[in-house]
């Protein structure tokens, strides 16, 4: 049911409650602004990204997408209708430009680069979390027992194992975890693999619980989250958005912040702005828990599949499907998730689909979110491009975007996330 609409203009009207809104909202809010949230959907609607994933948000999976070997990969990858990353073959001059730039990424020397400031992002944003969730209703939809990384093949864990140093240099508590402890860990779990890493910061939100609590506890603090408005266009004067034109009439906001997920780039666009952003559909699966489920969240390394266990449900999530602003179910891409889960945990049954959800990451060519001003506008503002790591990265960038509203010294260096970093994009 839709809410009511804003009874007076905010100083910062942010479009779009998913995780990434509402944590922009979170920050303007504590820095005593008065904040409105539009979204056309309700919060926790299942087409927002946010609303059916897997929710990691410690430390591990802070790798950029674009790696040395994932571009030769893309042509063998191209032609399976069941390999994690698949791009829909067609003509889009947009889907082009941004497979340029993550083909040039594709280098050691930029997935190092990227994985620092990932990590860094992960790092603050799991502190924040843990404020956030410390008490109240949001206190059981944070687990943080650690992540257990599962790999197939010895070539995998020989990999990951390389992985190590790396990591632990920068803080992260990853180690490898011998037979007995991984049976110590999970009993009673089948597993057929080579070996497995422990991240012991490993952590993970249960979804959709922590964006409805979330949600509730931006209201008690005076945030207004108003639903089943859609903003349409925007009424601009000089290098001013004057009025936010929605289903349910006009915004004056001081400030407007554009944080609509993968329909962020739509929104700009109807500025003139132009955002190298494509939207990237994955596939989680809930299934019943039996007695030979994992009470750990595990990352299946080779086959880039999350395992969330919820209770007396798990959730299995993956894939990366290039495929446009499309959310329709591919049941060929969803067997493959759950065959995959299988070749790692043979004893899970995955007969039973209890919940089938599709779900668009906003994914940057550089795995990096796109958080700065819009062109030349003094008053709008950009927070989109989380990815495939939105949950884990929104806070952070909540509070980068706060920052920059008010001129304060960033966390990061804001020209790492400039909207114009791949040029003026597409419009
Ligand atoms: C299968 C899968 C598994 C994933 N697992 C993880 C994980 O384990 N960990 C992790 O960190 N990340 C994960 N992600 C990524 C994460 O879900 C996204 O990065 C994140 O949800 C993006 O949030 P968002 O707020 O940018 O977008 P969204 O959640 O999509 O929110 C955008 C909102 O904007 C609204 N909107 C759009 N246009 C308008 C308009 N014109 N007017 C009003 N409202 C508008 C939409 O209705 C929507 O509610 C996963 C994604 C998928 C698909």
């Amino acid at each position: 049911m839709a809410t009511t609409p804003a009874r007076h203009d905010p100083d910062v009207l942010v479009i779009g409650a998913g995780v990434v809104g509402l944590f922009c909202a979170w920050f303007l809010r504590q820095a005593g602004h008065t904040v409105t949230v539009v979204d056309r959907h309700e919060v926790g609607d299942p087409a927002a990204c946010s609303a059916g994933n897997t929710g990691f948000v410690g430390t591990q999976g802070s790798a950029p997408l674009a790696e040395p070997g994932v571009a030769a990969k893309g042509l063998r990858w191209l032609l399976d209708p069941e390999s994690p990353f698949h791009v829909r073959p067609r003509r889009d001059a947009g889907l082009l430009a941004w497979l340029w730039h993550f083909r040039r990424h594709c280098t050691e020397r930029h997935a190092r680069a990227g994985f620092e400031v990932l990590l860094a992002l992960k790092q603050r944003s799991l502190a924040i979390l843990r404020e956030v969730c410390a008490d109240g209703d949001l206190a059981d939809t944070l687990t943080a027992r650690g992540m257990v990384l599962a790999c197939r093949t010895e070539q995998g864990y020989a990999q990951a194992r390389r992985g190590i140093p790396a990591a632990v240099e920068r803080g992260v508590p990853l180690r490898e975890l011998d037979r007995a402890e991984l049976a110590r860990l999970e009993p009673g779990v089948d597993f057929a693999i080579a070996g497995a890493l422990l991240n012991e910061e490993g952590a993970a939100l249960r979804i959709p619980a922590f964006l409805l609590g979330f949600a509730r506890l931006l209201r008690e603090r005076g945030v207004e989250i108003v639903t089943g408005t859609e903003v349409r266009d925007f009424e601009v004067t000089g290098r001013r958005v004057r009025a936010v034109r929605t289903s349910r009439g006009d915004l004056h906001p001081t400030e407007v912040v554009i944080a609509a997920g993968v329909w962020s780039a739509a929104c700009a666009r109807t500025l003139g702005v132009g955002l190298t952003l494509q939207p990237a559909k994955g596939y989680t699966v809930t299934v019943p828990a039996g007695p030979g489920t994992p009470r750990l969240p595990m990352l299946l390394s080779e086959g880039k599949v999350a395992v969330m266990p919820l209770g007396d449900r798990i959730r299995v999530g993956g894939t990366l499907e290039l495929s446009g602003l499309d959310n329709s179910v591919s049941p060929r891409r969803v067997d493959g998730i759950l065959r995959t889960v299988r070749s790692y945990l043979p004893g899970l049954d995955t007969d039973r689909r209890l919940h089938v959800w599709s779900g668009l990451r906003p994914c940057t060519p550089d795995s990096l979110p796109l958080i700065g001003r819009a062109g030349t506008y003094r008053n709008v503002s950009v927070a989109t491009g989380h990815g495939h790591i939105g949950m884990g990265l929104a806070p952070a960038g909540g509070r980068l975007l706060a920052q920059l509203l008010d001129g304060k010294d960033p966390d990061l260096p804001l020209e790492t996330f400039a909207l114009d970093r791949f040029g003026r994009g597409r419009r």
